[in-house]
């Protein structure tokens, strides 16, 4: 079953969404994002004529009642986004007879299911080297099945839309689908268009393919990087990651961020690219800095020449070029992780430049898909978000879809 073919007319849906929004101090929503995300599905099921149940996370109670994490706080903005009014459940395991009396066309909110540690599955106040442990982690997964159970009572359908725990198993985003058959459960629109918008950079393929991996560390990024190279045709790799290559490589890297422990990987990385025939692409100069904040004094070095007391902030001029070559005629495009400390406005420069050739090749019909924390941040930051193809809603789950691992949350519906 699909949610553009189920008809909601008189159903009752339980919805799994991720209202983690972040609030200030007094409440206030700053980002609605996520919100926004979820409405086509939620309005889809409420027009069809059916009573929605929502249900989110929010923070990380960990498996307790804690008022700032509250969904009570979301109450007013989900209804004015809808344009109806919320009810709202205040123990989401205890909601069956407020969802029982719902009406088609009605709505209600449970609270926070973190505050139950059921949801998350994981024994609380026991320690993992606890001899007792194991039994305890038995007893709460048998929980964890009674928690998603009760549920699940309350809806005829369930739907999910949360990519962003899709990579979590769940009661909630993955335990709880096996109470209904495959007629009932299905994945929301946000959580289609991420599944699909990832396929189309895994295995809907059009080359050339570039992948831009940048961030801090290869160590993080080691298992997509391994995936890719299986795939691209240009493999990009920037940010922090270029100076453990540079160290690997015989250089000296001054102060830079560098993996130690890593440089043997760093070389492997170099000879498999080799033996696959992927043009690995990495930086040759870079801005460096004498300390790491904005306002430093800054020369532009080799990124193998690199003396002690200064560090590698940001991709070169040359490397840039070298950079912006290997997207611009690309026609599909992953990016992840900025070229440099693109926080301070003084080593935005590399990112920028990967912006705008993502941008440049997106307008001569490149599919670019952007993900996976910071990168989203920093192509927010340029203001480009709409010259790219599609920004993923999902950081850990979307790197772990790119690992090629096998998404729970989305198992649990398509088998
Ligand atoms: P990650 O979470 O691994 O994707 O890393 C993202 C972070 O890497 C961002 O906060 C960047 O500021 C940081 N980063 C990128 N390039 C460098 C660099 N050359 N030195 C230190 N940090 C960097």
């Amino acid at each position: 079953m699909t949610i553009d073919t189920c008809n909601f007319k008189d159903l009752k849906a339980i919805v799994r969404v991720d209202f983690n929004v972040p609030l200030d101090e007094n409440g206030k929503i700053t980002d609605d994002t996520r919100i926004r995300g979820a409405l086509p599905t939620l309005k889809k099921i409420l027009s069809d004529g059916g009573s929605l149940i929502i249900m989110s996370h929010m923070g990380k109670p960990k498996g307790k009642v804690n008022a700032k994490f509250s969904l009570g706080q979301i109450v007013d903005a989900v209804s004015e986004k809808l344009g109806v009014p919320v009810q709202f459940a205040p123990d989401c395991a205890k909601a069956g007879e407020a969802a029982a009396a719902l009406k088609p066309g009605e709505v209600l909110l449970l609270e926070n299911l973190r505050f139950y540690p059921e949801e998350e599955g994981k024994p609380v106040g026991i320690d993992k080297e606890d001899p007792a442990y194991k039994e305890a982690k038995e007893a709460m997964k048998q929980s964890q099945k009674e928690f998603a159970k009760t549920l699940a009572s309350y809806a005829d359908v369930y739907v999910n839309d949360a990519f962003g725990t899709a990579h979590r198993k769940h009661a909630s985003t993955a335990v709880i689908a096996d109470s209904f058959d495959k007629d009932h459960k299905m994945l929301g629109y946000l959580m289609e268009k991420e599944v699909k918008a990832v396929n189309n950079v895994l295995n809907n393929i059009q080359r050339p393919f570039t992948a831009i991996m940048g961030g801090s560390k290869v160590s993080t990024k080691i298992g997509i990087i391994e995936n890719l190279m299986d795939k691209v045709d240009n493999l990009i790799l920037c940010g922090g990651m270029t100076y453990t290559f540079a160290k690997a490589l015989g250089g000296e890297v001054g102060q830079s961020i560098c993996e130690e422990d890593k440089l043997d990987l760093a070389l492997s990385i170099i000879e498999k690219a080799k033996e696959k025939g992927v043009n690995l692409v990495l930086g040759t100069d870079c801005v460096a800095g004498d300390a790491f904040s904005n306002d430093c004094n800054t020369q532009v070095l080799s990124v193998k020449a690199i003396p002690a007391g200064w560090e590698g902030l940001d991709a070169g001029p040359e490397t840039r070029k070298t950079f912006a070559a290997a997207i611009e005629g690309a026609k599909t495009i992953l990016w992840n992780g900025p070229a440099g400390v693109f926080e301070f406005d003084n080593f935005a420069a590399g990112s920028k430049a990967i912006a705008d050739a993502i941008a440049k090749a997106t307008a001569e019909g490149a599919f670019s898909l952007i993900g996976g924390g910071d990168s989203v941040a920093c192509i927010n930051k340029f203001g480009m978000a709409d010259q790219v193809s599609y920004i993923s809603t999902g950081g850990g789950a979307l790197l772990e879809a790119i690992e090629g691992k096998v998404l729970p949350g989305i198992a649990a519906i398509e088998g």
